[in-house]
């Protein structure tokens, strides 16, 4: 573990700085975080405090649970000062402004202890500027660090190193960064705004001026630049509502100053009137009166209106519909070669912005593959420049440049006929400025399915899930279905794999790559089955699920579950019969069932009531745990971390978290070969429930909720079929049910829903519009 950081100092509690200090805590790290005292001030850690508060109420939110929230600890800068000399590593996060900046490096200097590290966020500062005058035992230990906003979420973390810069405090924070914060740390030159901002902020800017200049409306623009280039669909014009328009003039204007006049910026920063015109009347996006979008009334209904670039006026922003798009699907080639208005504008805008991207090549990073990692994982595209113009091909974009007249960056050169990506003997290589191929590497430690793809096949497959040899006599599972949705050939492969793996291996994890590991049951399925009154093949499929989940949990060797983003209904449910769960900090975990009318149906309601009552610190009797668990299922509470899911039990307190994303797989792989030896397969359970008094009970706090207007008439229903099964049915507290008493009547209520009209409409409108009906 890291031996060098106990207690990092964040200088700056403004946007980056308080959100930064809130991700240390994530980690387990206390933090100090300082500004400055405000004139006349009564409170003099004001700032700080404000921050923090301001922070316990954001949404997304940056600290992960309620422990991270006590590790923060504010003061101000006047009388806290030689407190820094506690830390180990200084984040300087205030104001982007070299005379402060520098300012506070002194006095930083003057009081943090010989060895500790310093290190800036600034985004455009050259590191070498920001050093200058200082004492080189300063530089020695100063480095940038570069994180996005928000913090937490953006995955992340630019790197930069001055000549002076000691190797090993570079590694300190890379390995901090990366196993503690969750990050990916790609190592940047020290060029103006670095690699993410440099390339990013071209691109946006060349959008915006052609739209502008060729009449082509931002909602057209956003759909254009969006979705065909694996790009978000909140576009460039979204995007820049989201930042903020009045930081555009500064960035440009700093951006422009650092360059060298040859730099193809300089051509792209054309003024904006429209723009500045926006600013100037408080038109600033999001956090002013709107942006290039708003949220506009008609009548009473909100609408979403768009402005016009040319004149300034809003509109309502309609649906995006062109041939171009229309007929290149999704071939960004097709779009950019479309003889249009809108196939000419994707051209213009991507054509450039990847011409800049292979100038970049060389100049700002080592390599192509961390330029392409940084804009994935700064700016959520999700393929990096160089393999967008693999995508494209490279012959193809060459040959259109030159017809444009315009030069060819030479590694573009080099790709011609070829690709900027290979995979040679299962491994991914990449194009360098030499002309060779060299290999993609990852940091130590770091295991990814895709990686395992590259040069193997699955061991079992079918239509909806993939086993994969991860080594070391463990398989991996994995979910490949729709959104990673469970249906009956997920459970037919799970129970394939848990026999071989019995023959054959030693360990199981389930985990795969997607943005979420699963959204829950195949609701369209269930819905059509329950539409054409298939009720055999629901009661089968439900059977099987328990049966699966069971099987998986009694088998006789270790199953892990290694979830990221959502696992909610069955796909929560695959976890709680894991013998162990390495779960990936964001994880969303939650059993969200009543939502679409139903209750947990694969043993998630036997095995919450098992671990309240083995973990729960609740007071004793037979009512404190179905209550509390009624409480969590009843309302559809989905954890927001991995370290919420602990303290809802989703996760036990022994589980493990991993913050890191790339480091999953290991991490779980690891976890479970450590249980291999001595593994004893887990005892079936008993429960004492209170039975038809505890039903009343919890049936009382619905209609409380009804009468407060919290709960509609279904929700009674539904939640009167979970209450019954959390209060063990028609037991009596002296009884003792068994698991398959329980899981028995699980089903059975789950079936009972499933065929009333009232939970039909639920499953259809959430199938329809993605959202919960209030019925
Ligand atoms: P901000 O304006 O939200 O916060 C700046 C903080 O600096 C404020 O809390 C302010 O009180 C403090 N400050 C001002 N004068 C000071 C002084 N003389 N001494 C000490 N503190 C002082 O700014 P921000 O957006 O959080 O940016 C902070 C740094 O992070 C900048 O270098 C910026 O370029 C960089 N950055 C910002 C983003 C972003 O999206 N906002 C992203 C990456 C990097």
């Amino acid at each position: 573990m890291m031996a060098g950081i106990g207690t990092v100092a964040v200088i700056g509690a403004g946007v980056m700085g308080a959100a930064i200090a809130a991700h240390v805590a994530n980690s387990g790290t206390r933090v100090l975080l300082f500004d400055i005292v405000p004139e006349g001030a009564a409170n003099r850690n004001a700032l700080a405090e404000g921050a923090v508060a301001k922070m316990l109420k954001a949404d997304p939110a940056p600290f992960m649970g309620a422990r991270a929230t006590r590790l923060v600890e504010t003061g101000n800068l006047e009388d806290d000062l030689s407190r820094l000399a506690e830390a180990d590593w200084i984040i300087e996060a205030v104001i982007e402004r070299l005379d402060i900046k520098q300012a506070i490096y002194r006095r930083i200097d003057a009081v943090r202890k010989p060895g500790s590290i310093v290190s800036s966020n600034t985004s455009t500062i050259p590191l070498a500027t920001l050093v200058s005058g200082l004492p080189e035992s300063f530089a020695q230990d100063f480095l940038v660090t570069h994180f996005f906003n928000p913090p937490r979420y953006m995955r992340l973390m630019e790197l930069v190193t001055g000549p002076a810069t000691r190797a090993e405090a570079a590694e300190t924070i890379a390995e901090f960064a990366d196993r503690r914060l969750g990050k990916t740390v790609v190592r940047a030159k020290d060029t103006p705004s670095f690699i993410g901002n440099r390339l990013g902020i071209y691109w946006l800017q060349t959008a915006v001026v052609e739209a502008a200049e060729r009449g082509i409306p931002v909602e057209m623009a956003d759909a254009l630049i969006g979705k065909p280039f694996g790009i978000p669909k909140t576009g460039v014009f979204g995007l820049l509502d989201l930042v903020g328009l009045d930081l555009m003039p500064h960035v440009n204007a700093s951006l422009a100053a650092a360059l060298p006049q040859e730099d193809a910026f300089h051509a792209a920063n054309r003024p904006l009137p429209v723009v500045q015109k926006m600013i100037a009347e408080g038109y600033t996006g999001r956090k002013g009166k709107g942006g290039f979008y708003r949220m506009g009334r008609d009548g009473g209904q909100k609408v979403k209106e768009a402005i016009d670039l040319a004149t300034g006026a809003y509109a309502p922003a309609r649906k995006p519909r062109s041939e171009a798009m229309e007929e290149a699907g999704r071939s960004p080639r097709a779009l950019m070669a479309h003889d249009s208005a809108e196939g000419r504008y994707a051209a213009a805008v991507m054509g450039a912005t990847l011409r800049y991207a292979a100038g970049l090549a060389g100049e700002v990073a080592d390599s192509i593959a961390d330029i392409d990692e940084a804009m994935c994982l700064g700016y959520g595209w999700k393929d990096g420049p160089f393999a967008l113009m693999d995508r494209i091909g490279p012959d193809w974009l060459a040959k259109r440049l030159e017809a444009e007249g315009q030069t060819v960056p030479p590694i573009l050169e080099l790709a011609r006929g070829r690709s900027f990506y290979r995979v040679e003997a299962g491994r991914l290589e990449q194009l360098g400025l030499d002309g060779a191929y060299h290999p993609v590497t990852r940091p130590e430690g770091v295991l990814l399915l895709s990686d395992i793809k590259l040069g193997a096949k699955p061991v079992l497959k079918n239509g909806s899930a993939a086993v994969w040899d991860i080594g070391d006599g463990v398989l991996c599972f994995e979910f490949t279905s729709k959104m990673n949705s469970m249906d009956d050939q997920i459970l037919a492969l799970l129970a394939k794999t848990l026999k071989l793996v019995e023959a054959k291996y030693k360990a199981l994890v389930i985990h795969n790559e997607g943005t979420n590991f699963s959204v829950g049951a195949n609701l369209g399925l269930a819905f059509f089955a329950a539409n054409i009154a298939a009720w055999d093949q629901v009661e089968a499929l439900v059977g099987l699920g328990q049966q699966t989940f069971q099987d998986m949990r009694r088998a006789p060797f270790p199953v892990v579950g290694a979830p990221s983003g959502m696992a909610l209904g069955g796909g929560c449910e695959v976890l709680l019969h894991c013998d162990a769960v390495q779960a990936h900090a964001e994880s969303y975990i939650g059993l969200v069932e009543v939502g679409v009318g139903l209750i947990p149906g694969w043993g998630g309601c036997t095995e919450m009531l098992h671990r309240w009552q083995k973990f729960g610190r609740l007071p004793k009797g037979p009512m404190p745990v179905p209550s509390k668990v009624f409480e969590i299922l009843s309302t559809a509470t989905v954890a927001k971390s991995a370290a919420e899911a602990k303290e809802l039990l989703f996760l036990r307190p022994e589980d493990g978290i991993t913050m890191n994303r790339a480091r999953l797989l290991a991490d779980a792989k690891a976890r479970a070969l450590a249980m291999v030896e001595g593994y004893v397969r887990p005892e079936t359970r008993d429960y004492t429930l209170p039975g038809p008094s505890g039903l009343v009970a919890m049936e009382m706090a619905v209609q409380q909720f009804r009468k407060m207007g919290k709960a509609t008439p279904y929700d009674e229903v539904v939640s009167g079929a979970l209450a019954e099964v959390l209060s063990g049915g028609d037991t009596d507290p002296l009884d003792t049910l068994t698991e398959t008493d329980l899981l028995k009547l699980e089903r059975d209520r789950f079936f009972t829903l499933v065929k009333r009209p009232g939970t039909l409409d639920r499953i259809e409108t959430m199938l329809m519009t993605g959202k919960p009906l209030r019925n």
